[in-house]
This record gives C-alpha cells, structure tokens and sequence, in this order.
C-alpha cells in the first residue's frame, strides 16, 4: 500500500485544468532528467516540486556528501605530508564548509532550474496531488494540470528505527546542516550512509562509533571488502560496535545517552540514524486513483516504469528498485525515450557500479564471492593486497585491495571489487569492460599504466583460489 497522509484528501481545485503531455511530480535527478529529455522531444511538459530542484542527491546527498568527504581527508594527507618535505599547520572550520558546500548548492540548483526551463519546461513550486488518473492538484495555488502522462519522481526520506527517544537522533538530512560538530557521534547502521559519514565525522576529528546489528557492515558487499573497510575504519579509530542495537535515547546533560539491547550505556554528543530510506509516496494521492503499491511503500512499475494505472508512471527513489542517482536517471531517461520519442527503452538493472565514499573508498562491480557462489559451479578469484605508493614515504599502514572474480571456463569477469584511495573512480571504468562482457584474457591483454594502483587489474596473474560448488580449493 501505498502511504496515506492522516489528512491526505482528493485536491477539489475549482480553477481550470492546463493541459500538458506530461506533468512530472519532483525534481530530483530522476524527474529532471524525464522532463527536459521529453520537452526536448516535443512534449509539453510541467514539472512539480515542493522542495529545492536537484532532490536528496543535490541537496541532502550525493554532492553535500562527497564535499564534506573531501573535507574529512584533508587530514591523513597533513599526517604523511611531512615525509614529503611539507609542515603544515592545520585547522579546521566548520562553518566554512558549510557555508561554502551551501554556495554550491545553490548555484547547482540554480544550474538545474535553467537547464529545465531551457528545455521548455514549466516548473512550479508546490505540492501536487493526483486528482484523478490524469488530473494533478496544486495545493498552495489551487489550480489543476492535466496531461496524457504522470510521473512519479518524489524520492525518498530517511527513516528512523521505532524505539523511544529517535527524535531525538539525527539523519543525513541535518548532518549536512548542523551548527556546530558534535565532540563524539553513535552512526547507528550499517550501510552507505553510514560509513561514508562516519569516515566523515572521524575526519573531521569527532570521535566517531558505528552501531551495527549484525555481525559485519554493508551486508550484500564482497565479504573482503566488508572485512577490509571494517579494518581500516577501526585502524583510523571508528569503534565499531557489531550486535548491537540501541534501545533507548534520552537527552544527557552533554548530548545523548543511549542504551543499548545488550552492553553498557554511553553517551555520545551526537547520534546519526543511518537505518535506510523509505519512497515518498506519502499524500500523493496515489491510492485514491488506484496506484499500487507494494510492501516497502514504493510504487510497482514494470519495466518501462509503467504503474498499475497505465498514466502513471514512477522512476527513482519511489519505486525502490535502486536508491541510487544513477539509476533514477537513467530510469526518467528511458521513460522519456520510451513514451516520447518512439524508442521502446528499458533499463537494465542487472549490473550497477557503485561506490561508497567511506575512509577508504569501496567501488564495486558486478557479483561478490558470496554471490557468484549462488549463481556459478566454478570460478577463479584473483586478489591483490598492498600498500599504496602514496603511504610509502611514510609509516602509515594503509592498505588497498583488488579483487577480481571470473568464470572458470569462459574466463568471463563476473565482479571487481576494489578497496582504497580512487575505488570508486577505478571501479567506473573497470564497469565498461564488465558490462561488455570482457573477459580475464582481456583485462590481461590490455596494456598496464605504471605505476598507478589500477594496473593491478592487468598483471594479476595467478588465481588465489578456485571456488568449486561452493568450496575454495
Ligand atoms: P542501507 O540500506 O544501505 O543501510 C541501512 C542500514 O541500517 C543497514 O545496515 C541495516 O541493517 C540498518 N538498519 C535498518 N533498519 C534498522 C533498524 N531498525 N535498526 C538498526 N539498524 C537498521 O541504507 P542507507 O540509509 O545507508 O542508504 C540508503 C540508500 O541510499 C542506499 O541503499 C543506497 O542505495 C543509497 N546511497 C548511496 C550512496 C552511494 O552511492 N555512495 C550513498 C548513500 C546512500 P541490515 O544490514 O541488517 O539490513
């Protein structure tokens, strides 16, 4: 089902209809990318957002995150600069970056408002609401559009766990604005948002804990790299606390006290809820004309992002079929090519690059060991391990990590998964080959860059092991 509002109601706009091909509810890069490609194929096209144009990745995500990351690495290159010749004083400020990521912000959501508005599309601010299967409401200035096509581009939102005292924790939406850095942070979870900001928050010098309910962060990564991040984030001083799941949240006379379902208590200055997000699908009006969908709250499309109601449409977020940017584009991309200009378009979900931009970098690609186990008898794991060249001068016992999975006998590369400085832009390219289908023999033929650290993917010349039904031989 899809979330009803307590006072989600049917918009009753008295004021004309305009008429459109396409009205799109949310600006974020799914349904920015959906307008401006169909108004560039002759649609005409509205565009409906409440919030800032750019969405979570402009605004509350991808590009807040990667500055603040860029910040937070300032220090480990101060820490080896000395045994390059360099003395460096250094100090931080806070409010700076803020204010500067802020600025940026701003001119990038400026940059996406003439980007639409030069492709012809009409944006408004406001709340939209479905009406009807082709009729949209606009709350604040109570009128309607109408077109042949929805979209459904909303998003998501971060979610908090339900035990008592959550408000009183933060979410990635207001760690990118907080007035000041807390002395000391409980990241509660797990995944991507969590350990890029708690790489973040130790950076910048917070003394930073992870709260994990399992037994190993990022479930669904490449075991080594779980082991290999979970390493260095402890070397770097993240205390990661596995098994273990907070109870209770009450404010302390410094921050927050927060007890736990098994260990002592602590108190943190700070505390992150990182625990997912959850579609926007809430006061939408989507039940009301019969969209459904499913048990995450996210919309049910097929694969031309088509819902249950054959005029609306979702990409993105909202369909959670991959919270990523990426893919949201891609998505709005192909719903454009498919309704408006002729060219049935699907996405292919199978093999999506991603990266995480924690302390080290993680980038992956295609199938982990634990993975390719389930879908393949055999196959070879390759591996390299080794110091960076950067980390030589110095004593700091940094690590990186190539590991490259192929099948047994067509020598076909099924995953790159890689750890250390540049992983997520060495994994962007090492997706081209794996997507094409390459092959171990041609990784091994192309030509090495020396030295680089990637050159590791075409000298790895001996398998570390086999893996036979299941079993490493
Ligand atoms: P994830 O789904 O990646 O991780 C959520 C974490 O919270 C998991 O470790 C999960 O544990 C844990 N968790 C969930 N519910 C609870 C609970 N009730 N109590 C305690 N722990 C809980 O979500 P994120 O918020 O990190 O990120 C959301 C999505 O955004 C990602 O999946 C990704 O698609 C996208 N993203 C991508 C980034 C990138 O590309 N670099 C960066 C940030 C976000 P368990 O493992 O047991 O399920």
């Amino acid at each position: 089902l899809c979330e009803v509002a307590a006072s989600s109601s049917r918009p009753d706009n008295a004021a004309l209809s305009t008429q459109y091909d396409l009205i799109v509810i949310g600006g974020g890069s799914g349904g920015v990318r959906a307008a401006r490609l169909s108004s560039l194929y002759g649609a005409r096209v509205a565009l409906v957002e409440e919030s800032r144009l750019g969405g979570t990745c402009v605004n509350r995500g991808c590009v807040p995150k990667k500055l603040f990351a860029f910040a937070s690495r300032f220090d480990s290159l101060f820490e080896i600069a000395a045994d390059y010749g360099w003395t460096v004083e250094a100090s931080f400020d806070w409010p700076t970056l803020v204010a500067n990521k802020d600025a940026e912000i701003a001119r990038l959501e400026a940059a996406y408002e003439s980007a639409l508005l030069d492709a012809g599309v009409e944006v408004f601010r406001d709340h939209a609401t479905l009406a009807d299967r082709d009729t949209v409401g606009l709350r604040d200035a109570g009128t309607r559009l109408s077109a042949g096509r929805i979209l459904i581009a909303t998003g998501g939102h971060p979610v908090r766990p339900d035990i008592e005292g959550a408000d009183l924790a933060i979410t990635s939406d207001d760690a990118f604005g907080l007035a000041a850095l807390p002395a000391s942070i409980l990241v509660v979870g797990g995944g991507y948002v969590a350990a890029e900001f708690a790489s973040i928050f130790n950076g910048l010098g917070v003394k930073t804990s992870i709260s994990y309910r399992r037994d190993r962060i990022l479930r669904g990564f490449d075991n080594d790299l779980r082991e290999g991040l979970s390493e260095a984030m402890r070397a770097a001083g993240i205390d990661i606390l596995v098994n273990s799941q907070p109870r209770r949240l009450t404010r302390a006379n410094e921050g927050i006290h927060v007890e736990f379902e098994h260990g002592p208590a602590a108190t943190y200055g700070a505390v992150m809820f990182a625990t997912g997000r959850a579609p926007n699908t809430r006061d939408l009006g989507l039940e009301a004309v019969g969209v459904v969908c499913n048990a995450r709250a996210a919309v049910e499309v097929d694969e031309w992002s088509r819902s249950s109601v054959d005029s609306v449409f979702a990409v993105g977020d909202v369909t959670a079929r991959s919270a990523l940017t990426p893919v949201a584009i891609r998505e709005g991309a192909a719903f454009a090519e498919t309704e408006f200009n002729g060219v049935a378009t699907a996405v292919d979900h199978r093999i999506i690059p991603t990266a995480i931009f924690s302390e080290p970098e993680v980038g992956s690609v295609g199938l982990s060991e634990e993975d390719a186990v389930m879908h393949h008898l055999e196959f070879e794991v390759y591996m390299a391990r080794f110091r960076p060249m950067i980390a030589t001068l110095s004593d700091r016992q940094e690590r990186t990590m190539f590991k490259l999975i192929a099948q047994a006998d067509s020598g076909r590369v099924l995953g790159v998964h890689v750890l250390g400085r540049d992983a997520a832009e060495i994994v962007q390219l090492a997706a081209i080959p794996v997507t094409m289908g390459a092959t171990k023999a041609d990784f091994d033929r192309t030509m090495a860059v020396h030295p680089t650290a990637s050159e590791e993917l075409v000298t790895l010349s001996k398998p570390a092991y086999r893996v036979v039904q299941g079993e490493r031989v």
